[in-house]
């Protein structure tokens, strides 16, 4: 059954039994520790390795579970009194930052061939530093894949593909100027007098 917009505000308001949706902190941890324990039965365990391997399998499948994944997440946002849910999002910025970091190492490390540094000057302090189109195509190949914001995450998941370098700000931004034709002004003699 498809899931509906309509549907989804229905059932933030009730239960299937019309009772009133509403979880607190103690119900939660109740039925995480229920499901924990259903998982430690062997049976079960295989139960969910096979809803794993049809949820790899299976796109449709993959589909509409993500769908419930989403309406309960939701739920579990609504129901959230407001510092609760200020402590979550400060949660999750904390989240986002480290996960962002550890991606951004990982890919620089890998373009570097060892530790991050910008391939032109040799800056090597990590915040200075971005990733670099080598064909200087970065604003088709972004629309191409629609990748918004930061590139660590499609560069990772894409194993990593050729055609990226590192370089500072500096070095990538006056790279694209286009008197500089693409060629950064260290590698230029400029004469300024
Ligand atoms: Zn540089
Ligand atoms: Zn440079």
């Amino acid at each position: 059954m498809p899931i509906t917009h309509t549907g989804i505000q229905k059932l933030r308001k009730t239960r299937p039994d019309g009772s009133p949706f509403k979880t607190d902190a103690k119900t939660r941890r109740e039925s995480r520790d229920r499901m924990r324990k259903w998982r430690s039965n062997p049976k079960n365990r295989f139960k969910a390795v096979k809803r794993q391997r049809k949820l790899r399998l299976n796109p449709a499948y993959r589909k509409i579970e993500r769908e419930k994944d989403r309406i309960a997440a939701s739920y579990r946002w609504h129901n959230l009194t407001p510092s609760e849910k200020t402590k979550k999002l400060k949660y999750m910025q904390e989240y986002n930052k480290k996960i962002h970091t550890k991606r951004k190492i990982l890919v620089m490390t890998h373009y570097s061939k060892g530790a991050p540094k910008c391939s032109c000057c040799g800056e090597t302090i990590l915040d200075f530093l971005t990733i670099d189109h080598i064909n200087q195509n970065g604003t088709q190949h972004r629309k191409k894949h629609k990748i918004t914001g930061h590139i660590y995450k499609w560069l990772i998941d894409k194993h990593l593909p050729k055609g990226f370098d590192v370089l500072c700000f500096n070095c990538n931004l006056s790279r694209s100027f286009p008197y500089n034709n693409g060629i950064c002004p260290h590698k230029k003699v400029i004469q300024c007098q």
